[in-house]
């Protein structure tokens, strides 16, 4: 009987060799009307991972608005069926994993892809507006938004620019191995206006300055409220959360102030988003015309609108102690280039001029840019007719 004993054994074993994997993953395209709380229904998760996720993506608030199209990855165990990471590709540069650290927290973990940045030049003459040569030439309505606010306290778009005028645009496009990322930004402008030139030129500050590298955009505010108030926790990328007890970044620097203080914007722009998260709660985005961006949490009340027009100043809010928050404070956030820095200590355009040890740099930067906007405008002048121009540099 010892025989049979041992192929039965054998036997016994064989499912455990092909073993179940751990976890499995399931891609799922955002939809239009899509809410992050049906989506987790549909997959079977419950509200427990709903808001661990969420709590997690406070200091990001990436999932707050879903845009149709993103790809969002589950992982689940086998198991359980719990949610071990979710990720969401926001562009093929940029991919946000949040990830199941210890029973129901989440933690996130961003993974940014080196890039560059692929120039184009593109110019046209004026007929007709600005917007309707610019948006023929090629350039999105995002961008023709932003080289007019970058002139704009040099020239009155609708009141100085004639027919036979010209311009000519540098853009360059965020690259990365997988294509292009959508982001695009303004390197250069040139406006003709009869026999008046104006320029404009992208320093690696992420300001604009002319040629002779005379600041082109306001100063900003340092403090986005009048009067100052103690800090009640400063912009760290490892810190103890007050809440949590864990590691985690906070983005931004918070001001100790009683609900109800006026917030005001500190600089020139425009309101990108204006929401309520469970966490950030009560909060507005704003875009200025730089390649600054700035966010302002945990509000009272709000007072403007997506797509308001702003200027340095201008007052957005009262702050408060909304979403998950220990105490009256506002949390306020500083992005340049797409990421944050420490708003007490930045590099703000608060200067009206290029600094002098940076001047040779952004001298030659000009005349590279300068020469790719007179080709092209030479090109278009041997043309019989005058038509919007593209071409790589
Ligand atoms: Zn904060």
């Amino acid at each position: 009987m010892e025989d049979s004993a041992a192929p039965s054994l054998i036997e016994w074993q064989l499912p455990d060799l092909v073993e179940p994997p751990a976890q499995v993953s399931m891609n799922y395209e955002i939809q239009p009307g899509d809410t992050l709380s049906d989506i987790f229904m549909e997959q079977g998760f419950g509200n427990t991972a709903l808001n661990a996720v969420l709590a997690a993506d406070e200091e990001l608030l990436a999932l707050d608005v879903l845009r149709p199209g993103t790809l969002l990855r589950f992982e689940r165990a086998t198991n359980s069926g719990d949610l071990l990471v979710l990720s969401i590709v926001s562009h093929p540069g940029h991919t946000i994993h949040y990830r199941r650290t210890i029973n129901d927290h989440f933690e996130f973990e961003e993974e940014i892809k080196p890039s560059n940045w692929h120039e184009e030049v593109l110019g046209a003459p004026i007929h007709g507006s600005f917007y309707a040569s610019a948006s023929e030439a090629g350039l999105s309505d995002g961008d023709i938004f932003r080289a007019q606010r970058i002139l704009e306290e040099k020239v009155n778009f609708r009141r100085d620019v004639r027919a036979g005028d010209h311009f000519e645009i540098v853009l360059g496009r965020e690259m990365v191995d997988a294509g292009a990322t959508g982001q695009t930004r303004i390197e250069a402008i040139r406006l003709r206006l009869g026999n008046r030139t104006l320029n404009a030129f992208l320093h690696e500050d992420g300001n604009y300055y002319d040629d002779h590298g005379e600041s082109l955009s306001r100063a900003f505010l340092r403090y986005p409220m009048q009067g100052r108030y103690r800090v009640s926790s400063h912009f760290n990328l490892r810190r103890l959360h007050p809440v949590t007890g864990r590691i985690a970044p906070h983005h931004g620097v918070d001001f100790a102030m009683p609900t109800g203080t006026p917030i005001l914007s500190i600089g020139d722009g425009i309101v990108s988003r204006v929401g309520n998260h469970p966490f950030a709660g009560k909060y507005i985005v704003i875009e200025h015309p730089s390649h600054f961006k700035t966010r302002y949490l945990h509000l009272s009340r709000i007072d403007v609108k997506q797509g308001q027009r702003l200027n340095r100043g201008d007052r957005i809010a009262l702050s408060g102690n909304t979403g998950r928050s220990t105490g009256p404070h506002l949390h306020f956030e500083l992005h340049v280039n797409n990421r944050p820095v420490d708003p007490l200590k930045a590099d703000i355009p608060t200067a009206s001029q290029v600094p002098a040890e940076e001047m040779a740099v952004f001298t030659q930067r000009v005349e590279r840019l300068v020469a790719a906007m007179q080709a092209n405008q030479t090109q278009l002048a041997s043309r019989s007719t005058p038509q919007a121009t593209k071409a790589d540099i």
